[in-house]
């Protein structure tokens, strides 16, 4: 087995992508990627909504690939919106993984909402895949999220942050926190040799 296929990710992870793809780009759209991405067999064949570790990293990463080769410059902007659908999909259908359900953000303060959101995104990520490193920092900077390894741009090498799902679900993520849209940007990318990936949190200006 060679390095790039040895990270695995849960069925739900891949079942997620898809579904927010196809709710993006159309079933056209998610049957054209998925054969330039060499995955048709799952044109019409969903992974099932379960935590068993089938999926290689090296395959969810070459989809990310070719949405940005599908569109070109505007690949950037479709994943920012497959991320949020992604994260929609999570709050919709896996409230249980990411402990949501049934709390009462409105009691809290901003920054509190934002730790908690994305403490249980981090959470869900490693609860469902063990091999992903993710955490929050905090500094007085504010909130980063940090991948040290990252399912997006496994393998890939990129002279440019690559990981503009994320960018997506993290912006989402902070809005349905928080209902303002904070503005998120890959500071650093492993594809482009950085560490790690880093997502910085910026906020709106009032
Ligand atoms: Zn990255």
């Amino acid at each position: 087995m060679s390095e790039v296929n040895d990270l695995v990710l849960v069925n739900a992870l891949m079942r997620q992508a898809l579904v927010a793809i196809e709710e993006v780009m159309g079933s056209k759209g998610l049957h054209a990627v998925l054969r330039t991405s060499k995955l048709d067999h799952y044109i019409d064949h969903l992974p099932p909504d379960d935590l068993s570790p089938a999926i290689q990293a090296a395959d969810y990463a070459r989809l990310n690939e070719a949405i940005e080769a599908f569109y070109g410059r505007g690949g950037r902007g479709m994943l920012q919106r497959v991320g949020k659908a992604s994260f929609e999909y999570a709050i919709r259908n896996q409230s249980a993984l990411f402990g949501l359900a049934g709390v009462a953000l409105k009691m809290l303060p901003t920054q509190a909402r934002i730790r908690f959101v994305l403490t249980r995104m981090a959470g869900a990520v490693k609860k469902a895949n063990p091999q992903l490193l993710v955490d929050v920092e905090e500094t007085d900077a504010g909130f980063a999220y940090v991948a040290r390894v990252c399912s997006l741009c496994y393998g890939r090498h990129s002279d440019k942050p690559v990981c503009h799902l994320y960018v997506g679900s993290i912006t989402e993520g902070v809005r349905w926190a928080t209902g303002q849209v904070y503005q998120v940007q890959e500071t650093q990318c492993i594809a482009k040799g950085d560490p790690c990936c880093r997502f910085v949190m910026t906020a709106p200006k009032a």
